[in-house]
This record gives C-alpha cells, sequence and structure tokens, in this order.
C-alpha cells in the first residue's frame, strides 16, 4: 500500500534492536485518516470471507481493528494482555513473547465473544517474530472458529515471524512489508 509506505518512510523512525517506531501516525498519536485508508484495503483484500468477527489483541490494534470493522461493519474483539494466569474457565488463553519488551503474557478472551460459528479476521499493527499473531491464532483455533486470515499493517520481513505463520496454512496479508531497516541507511520495502 503505497500511501503507507510513504509514510513509513517519511515519518517511521528506525531504531536500535530492529524496532520502527511509528509513534507519529499509528502508535502513540493516530492518523485516523491513514487509518480508514487501512481499513478499506483490509476490506478489499478480505471483503469477500464472509468476516463475522474482528480479533485483535489491546492496545495498538484496538484503533486500528476498529476503523476497519466500519468498513465489515462487524464487531472488533480485542484479547486482553494479563500477566497473571486466569485460572477460571470461562477464557481462551495463550501465551505471547512481548517482541518489544521482552517478557512473556497471556492473552485472554472471553469465551462468550468467540464461538466455533465465527469467521474471524485478525488484524495487527506488527508482524515480526510472530508470537503475538501465533497467541491470537491459538485463540481462534481454541474457540472451534473458522480463521479467514491476517490483516498486518507493517510485516519485518527480515524477521521469521511471516513464514512461521504463514507455514501453519495461514492467509496473512501485509500492507507494507520491511525487506531491510537501518538508523543510518533507512528503509527497504519488499
Ligand atoms: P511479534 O510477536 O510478531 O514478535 O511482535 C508483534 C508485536 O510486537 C506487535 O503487536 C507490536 O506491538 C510489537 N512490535 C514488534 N516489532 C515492532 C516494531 O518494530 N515497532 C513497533 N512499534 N512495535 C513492534
Amino acid at each position: 500500500m503505497q500511501l503507507l509506505k510513504d509514510r513509513i518512510c517519511r515519518d517511521g523512525k528506525v531504531k536500535e534492536g530492529n524496532v520502527l517506531k511509528v509513534d507519529s501516525f499509528l502508535n502513540h498519536q493516530i492518523d485516523v485518516s491513514l487509518l480508514c485508508e487501512i481499513g478499506k484495503e483490509f476490506k478489499r483484500i478480505f471483503g469477500d470471507c464472509g468476516v463475522t468477527k474482528i480479533l485483535t489483541v489491546e492496545a495498538s490494534g484496538i484503533g486500528i481493528a476498529c476503523v476497519a470493522a466500519q468498513f465489515f461493519n462487524v464487531p472488533v474483539l480485542f484479547a486482553k494482555k494479563n500477566q497473571t494466569k486466569n485460572i477460571s474457565g470461562d477464557v481462551y488463553t495463550r501465551s505471547v513473547e512481548s517482541f518489544t519488551h521482552g517478557r512473556s503474557y497471556d492473552i485472554i478472551v472471553s469465551r462468550e465473544f468467540l464461538k466455533p460459528e465465527d469467521r474471524v479476521l485478525i488484524i495487527d499493527d506488527f508482524l515480526a517474530r510472530g508470537s503475538a499473531l501465533l497467541g491470537l491464532v491459538g485463540l481462534v483455533q481454541d474457540a472451534g472458529a473458522q480463521l479467514v486470515g491476517a490483516g498486518i499493517v507493517i510485516e519485518k520481513g527480515f524477521q521469521e515471524g511471516g513464514a512461521l505463520v504463514r507455514a501453519r496454512g495461514v492467509r496473512v496479508e501485509s500492507l507494507a512489508v520491511i525487506e531491510s531497516m537501518d538508523p543510518r541507511t533507512g528503509i527497504v520495502f519488499r
């Protein structure tokens, strides 16, 4: 998606440790009109998949998913992050290793909101090593729901997540795939 790539080049900041900061338009301050175009693009890609629910994870995924959901006219379900085990049986739980924070946490959704009859589109901001996305895929599997695919805003193609998740047979569509990035020389897209 050219509009997104242009914006990443203009306002993204490449940090040491393979981290791209997009705080001025996606992860802190939010450019809602850009999110609107992103939502339309996800609708163009997944519009004929019979999506009944969009699943994301707090916090950065929520805004993106909510704007996209307006084009699909379906509810958004966001997995909550939890550092302690929830032992009650009314939730699905998966463990995720955070790429940016270097620690593990559980993601949780209520069984009430994810049902076998759901056709789920996962949406998230970044795909890096794939732990967050695999956790979300796991929640969909635990519920016995149908996964139609994953819409990712920015995939860091030089990290292993994309290959890992696609190897599981999941349709992953990323709007911008970064081939390489460097604090000195900048960003190259695939
Ligand atoms: P993964 O689980 O694929 O390793 O990482 C995905 C999650 O980590 C995303 O939901 C995002 O919040 C965060 N993340 C991974 N890489 C980056 C990055 O380069 N920049 C930012 N801002 N977040 C990232």
